[in-house]
């Protein structure tokens, strides 16, 4: 693939890749959708906007370039810890695919081994290639328990997610402080005392 990369700014080392032949299309769009819009593409401030929403559409959909099940198998231990593994509050920032606007919020997951553990930051990298597509939060939810079961095969995993959709809050009912809650489990946390003590632990303060 031909990319390009984006690195000159001088105040922080930003190096984002992206793909040129795909970026110049977006903006070619996005030029007509202001147009349609009623605005004019021409005027200063709106000159380079096409660009600019080419590559952070990009970034924003990069989860499609990643392959969850790799990012997990690529740190997998040995260790015969079997007690609940929790990894709280990873921020999710995703897209709803029914308005393209984002949603953002928090992600709990845990899990209890059975033979092999990963990585703390792969569980958090796994939400990441997940959110960052066009989602709902149902999927992924179950995306990200399905993708820890497969992969490390444990006892049990639970996902909660906690988030907020502003195509709820800019649009449509317009309700600014309404957060929505998604739930997946499985194996151990099936039973209803396991998942308690999963819930009573991310629900705790203190970090
Ligand atoms: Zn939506």
């Amino acid at each position: 693939m031909d990319f390009e990369t984006d690195n000159n700014n001088e105040f922080y080392h930003k190096i984002e890749c992206f793909n040129k032949e795909r970026t110049e299309k977006l903006s070619y769009h996005y030029n007509e959708i202001i147009k349609l819009l009623g605005e004019d593409p021409c005027r200063e401030g709106l000159v380079k906007t096409p660009y600019r929403v080419a590559k952070a559409m990009q970034f924003m959909t990069q989860g499609y370039t990643q392959d969850p099940e790799k990012i997990l198998r690529s740190a997998l231990f040995k260790e015969d810890y079997r007690q609940m593994v929790i990894v709280k509050d990873i921020e999710i920032y995703s897209l709803c695919e029914h308005h393209m606007l984002p949603f953002i919020g928090r992600a709990h997951v845990a899990y209890i081994p059975n033979g092999y553990i990963t990585g703390l930051s792969k569980i958090a990298r796994v939400v990441e290639a997940f959110a960052r597509r066009l989602q709902v939060q149902e999927r992924l939810t179950h995306d990200i328990k399905t993708c820890i079961q497969n992969t490390l095969n444990p006892l049990g995993v639970a996902v909660v997610i906690e988030a907020q959709h502003m195509c709820m809050i800019l649009r449509g009912v317009q309700k600014q402080h309404s957060v929505t809650t998604t739930s997946d489990f499985s194996g151990a946390f099936e039973k209803l005392a396991t998942r308690e003590e999963f819930i009573r632990l991310i629900s705790n303060k203190f970090h």
